[in-house]
C-alpha cells in the first residue's frame, strides 16, 4: 500500500490564556457557570419528561426559560445557546454509541466544572464580533473587555471560532479560545525502521523507546509531588473548619493545578521532541479501563498518558507524519524480536530475560517497544 498524501483539511488550535476579571467581571462569570447549569439541569428534565410522555426526544430551546427564570436574561445568551448545543451533542452521542458514552446526567453545584462557552458570532458587513482580542484583553459578550495575559497570539488567518471561560477551584479564570484554519497539504515522508519510533508504555518509566531510551518523569515534578503528600499529612492534622485548615486547603489546591502545569508541560515537551525528530512513531492501542486502574497506583505520570498521545499525534500529523497504532492484544512484551518466538512463560515482572529459543538477552521495555515498532511498520505498509 502506498502511504496516503494528506489532504488539504480544516484544522481547530486552542490558545487558552489567565484572565484578570474586574470583581464585577468575576461575578457575572459566576452567575454564568450557575446560569449554565441551571439550565442544563432544566433543559434534561424537560427532555426526560418529554421522552416520558411521548417516546420522542426534544430539548426546548433556551427562550422558552426566560420568562420562568428572569436571572438568564442577565448573562450571554450565547453561553446558555451553547448548553443546548452541548446537551444535544450529549445525547446524540450516546446515541450513536451508547457502550462508550454515558446518558447526560444532571450537574449538582459541587461535583462540575465550572464553565461556560460562547460561541463568536461574526456580525454582517465588516460590523466586528461577538468576540475578539485587544492587546491585553478578550471583549466577551455582556463581561466587555477582560484583562487576559495573551503570549500567544494567534496567526493572523486564524478565525476565532468560541471562547471557553473556566474558573479553577482556588479561584483562577482562564479563557480557552478555539480558532479554525485551513491547512495546506504536508508532503509525506516514507518511514523505515531507522526513522521509526516504537513507544512502550511503562508504569515506572513513563515510556522506553525502541533504542532503550527511559522517559522519566523529570527531578522537579517528583520534588512538587513529594511536597503535595507533606502538605496533605499536615492537613490531616488540622481542625476541619478552621481558618489554618481552610488556607492550607488552598495552599494544596494551587499546588494541585502546579502539578498538573508541570505535567502538561512535560508532556508538550516530550511529544514536540518525539514528532521534530522522528518521521512515525508506533504505539500500542491502551485499554483505558486498566489505564485507570494503574492510574489509582499513583504515579504521578501516569495521568499524562493519554494526554501525551492525543499531543503525539496531533503533532506528527500536523507535520504529515504518520501515528501508527498497534492493537492492544498485540503480544508486544512476550515476543523476542531476534526470532520472533513467544516466551508465553514471561513472568510479568520480569525486567530482563532471556529468549528460549534463540538465547538472546531482552531488556522487557526496549524489546516490547521494538516489537510495536516493527508491527506497526508493517501494518503501515499492509505486508
Ligand atoms: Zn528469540
Amino acid at each position: 500500500m502506498a502511504p496516503k498524501q494528506n489532504e488539504k483539511c480544516i484544522r481547530n488550535t486552542t490558545i487558552k490564556v489567565r484572565l484578570y476579571p474586574t470583581p464585577e467581571q468575576a461575578v457575572l462569570f459566576d452567575k454564568t457557570f450557575g446560569c449554565c447549569r441551571y439550565l442544563w439541569n432544566q433543559m434534561l428534565a424537560d427532555e426526560e419528561r418529554f421522552y416520558h410522555e411521548t417516546d420522542m426526544h426534544f430539548i426546548p430551546t433556551p427562550a422558552k426559560y426566560k420568562a420562568g427564570a428572569p436571572f438568564l436574561k442577565e448573562v450571554d445568551s450565547g453561553a446558555l445557546a451553547a448548553v443546548h448545543q452541548n446537551l444535544r451533542k450529549a445525547f446524540q452521542h450516546f446515541f450513536d454509541n451508547p457502550s462508550s458514552y454515558r446518558h447526560p446526567t444532571y450537574k449538582k453545584k459541587k461535583h462540575c466544572k465550572n464553565s461556560f462557552t460562547s460561541y463568536c458570532q461574526y456580525y454582517p458587513s465588516g460590523k466586528g464580533a461577538s468576540i475578539y482580542l485587544t492587546q491585553d484583553g478578550i471583549r466577551l459578550p455582556k463581561a466587555g473587555i477582560v484583562k487576559a495575559n495573551l503570549y500567544r497570539k494567534p496567526l493572523h488567518w486564524w478565525t476565532l471560532k468560541s471562547a471557553t471561560v473556566s474558573k479553577t477551584p482556588s479561584g483562577k479564570y482562564f479563557c480557552s479560545l478555539m480558532f479554525e484554519y485551513a491547512e495546506k497539504p504536508v508532503a509525506l515522508v516514507p518511514p523505515t525502521p531507522e526513522t521509526t519510533l516504537g513507544l512502550n508504555y511503562s508504569l515506572s518509566h513513563f515510556y522506553i523507546d525502541s533504542n532503550g531510551r527511559a522517559a522519566d518523569a523529570p527531578h522537579w515534578m517528583q520534588q512538587s509531588q513529594d511536597k503535595l503528600i507533606r502538605m496533605q499529612q499536615r492537613l490531616t492534622r488540622m481542625q476541619r473548619g478552621s481558618h489554618n485548615y481552610d488556607q492550607q486547603l488552598l495552599k494544596i489546591q494551587r499546588l494541585h493545578e502546579h502539578i498538573a502545569n508541570q505535567r502538561k508541560d512535560f508532556v508538550h515537551k516530550e511529544s514536540r521532541r518525539i514528532a521534530n525528530a522522528w518521521n512515525a512513531v508506533c504505539i500500542k492501542d491502551t485499554n483505558l479501563v486498566e489505564m485507570a486502574q494503574q492510574i489509582k497506583l499513583g504515579n504521578i505520570m501516569d495521568a499524562g498518558y493519554g494526554k501525551f498521545r492525543i499531543c503525539l499525534q496531533y503533532k506528527l500529523e500536523r507535520l504529515g507524519k504518520p501515528y501508527i497504532v498497534v492493537e492492544k492484544y498485540f503480544p508486544s512484551a512476550k515476543t523476542c524480536h531476534r526470532c520472533g518466538s513467544v516466551n508465553e512463560a514471561l513472568s510479568p515482572n520480569a525486567k530482563r530475560w532471556i529468549c528460549p529459543a534463540c538465547g538472546a538477552v531482552h531488556d522487557r521495555g526496549k524489546n516490547a517497544a521494538i516489537n510495536l515498532r516493527d508491527k506497526g511498520l508493517e501494518q503501515y505498509y499492509g505486508t
